[in-house]
């Protein structure tokens, strides 16, 4: 037999922002699809209208496209298998309902939300299912004339699946191996409402793998508790021989202490849950985002794909590509992954040294033009390259190196009491002339004179280098001084020091 083309699909419902546990999930679909040669496929999951929050759909597909995580069809990426809105489906979906009814492997219920909770008070542990579908209002109990006088006279009713109790269900997880669980644990779930004429999560989910051909269904693990029913709904439409294998993620766990990742651990302790800033239009609450916090989507990458997986040796850095090709479901592991925040930091600050100066500056210049600041590309490529190894953060070179980009006007107090000495307006005076005479002005070039006349004159080099650094940078702060002075160039370092001296005197 031919092997199965692989193909996988995310299929967020659209209920707010994509969590990361999400992004999460959708990378290793994509890992796993990439290496395979498969299909991605991005499939909406909205048939539950109550839950619907406008503007989801969008923001995870900008989340992704930020990401670098392409699908192959889907919402907005077309493909064979359309419509990908399950919203869009419903006639679909009915058709398969009546398939299930008319093959008895469901039927009508009419019980309503009161005469169920009636029932769950009369009964302890009341369930839905072969023991008390019996003493329900349903079309196993009901005649055929009495079901279709009250379709007829506009009750509403959902279908449920007729679970057979009693059975063994083996699911088989390529993460957590052979699970076995007794059918008669289930209850006879609802598949489909009458009431906005839309099927429920389970069956639309099932009938929809089935028919975009999924190969491999692999999602979070809260979904491991479904995966029993979604089993006996392939056997029951025959569908086995084409039955996904499962692979069900471990959470993401909360940074410290037990438990599993929230929104709140986020805001306490000052990171990210989600991968674009999110506006939540119900409540106007603005959730921090990933790439809004200067995160590149390189390093988010990487950090996630290292929480649950790992590639059985101590590497840590890999791009898309070198994870592409290392990703195995395998090695995922079993138990939660703790989300470890400051590893996400580390990642960025790694990234931000294998990126080329070039990139880097591109992405300085906008912080650059917040502070009024237009400098020449060539200057910011140089200075990016000599203070990139000192920030995790972009935004952060601001911080470093803005005395590239602006004179001091001001010099730090304690620095100058300490390292501005009695002869420090004469000697810096002095240096300017040195300088002024020096027609290589590289680095080496002002370096040999420079200390040469130190040398000549027997002065103290830390006390001149000291004073030196205050007159470019203003305080004590900053890398090697011939770096700042060759990217100041000439003429901007003799001003500088001539301001200093007039200031500090
Ligand atoms: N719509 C479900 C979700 O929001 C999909 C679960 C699955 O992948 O089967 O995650």
């Amino acid at each position: 037999m031919a092997e199965r083309k692989v193909r996988v699909r995310f299929a967020p419902s659209p209920t707010g922002a994509l969590h990361i546990g999400g992004v999460r999930t959708a990378l290793y679909n994509y890992l796993f699809a990439r290496q395979h040669g498969g299909d991605m496929i991005f499939r909406i999951e909205d048939t539950d209208s109550n839950r619907f929050v406008p503007g989801a759909e969008e923001y995870i597909i900008e989340s992704f496209k930020w990401l670098g995580i392409h699908f192959d069809e889907g919402v907005t990426f077309g493909g064979n298998c359309g419509p990908y809105r399950q919203s869009e489906r419903r006639e679909i979906y009915k058709k398969y309902v009546q398939i299930l009814l008319d093959n008895d492997k469901a039927y009508i219920a009419f019980d309503t939300p009161e005469e169920l909770d009636a029932k769950r008070t009369e009964i302890a542990n009341f369930q839905y299912d072969a023991s008390t579908r019996g003493m329900m209002r349903n079309s196993l109990v009901l005649s055929k004339e009495e079901v279709d006088a009250l379709i007829a006279a506009g009750k509403q009713y959902v279908v449920r699946f007729k679970i057979e109790p009693n059975e063994d269900i083996h699911v088989n997880d390529l993460i957590r191996g052979g699970v076995v669980i007794n059918s008669s644990i289930l209850d006879d779930k609802v598949l489909y409402k009458s009431a906005d004429e839309l099927p429920t999560y389970h069956l639309a989910n099932i009938v929809d793998d089935h028919l975009m051909d999924v190969s491999h269904v692999i999602r979070g693990e809260e979904w491991l508790p479904s995966a029993p029913l979604h089993v006996l709904l392939y056997r029951a439409f025959g569908w086995e021989d084409t039955m996904p294998s499962f692979a069900h993620l471990p959470l993401l766990l909360k940074p410290e202490g037990n438990g599993k990742l929230s929104k709140r651990d986020g805001d306490r302790l000052g990171f990210p849950v989600f991968p674009l800033e999110w506006h939540d239009p119900k409540t106007n609450e603005v959730s921090s985002g990933y790439r809004e916090s200067g995160y590149l989507p390189e390093a988010v990458i990487n950090f996630l794909a290292l929480l649950g997986w790992n590639p059985g040796n101590e590497q840590e850095v890999m791009s898309m590509d070198e994870l592409i090709s290392l990703f195995d479901l395998h090695r995922c592991s079993k138990s939660g992954a703790k989300f470890d925040y400051k590893k996400g930091l580390w990642f960025n600050h790694q990234y931000i040294q294998l990126k080329s100066n070039e990139e880097i500056a591109e992405l300085f210049l906008p912080v650059l033009k917040e502070h009024g600041v237009e400098a020449p590309l060539e200057k910011v490529i140089a200075v990016v390259g000599m203070m990139k190894d000192r920030v995790t953060f972009v935004k952060e070179l601001w911080d470093v190196c803005s005395f590239f980009f602006v004179a001091p006007t001001a010099y730090d107090e304690k620095t100058a009491k300490k390292r501005w000495k009695e002869d420090s307006a004469r000697c810096m005076t002095e240096l300017a002339e040195v300088l002024a005479g020096i027609d290589d002005f590289s680095i080496e070039g002002q370096e040999k004179v420079v200390m040469d006349w130190i040398a000549a004159k027997e002065y103290h080099t830390g006390n001149i280098m000291n004073a030196f650094r205050l007159t470019l940078v203003g305080e004590g702060k900053g890398p090697h001084m011939f770096d700042i002075s060759w990217i100041l160039g000439k003429e901007e370092t003799l001003a500088r020091i001539k301001r200093a001296v007039e200031v500090l005197k």
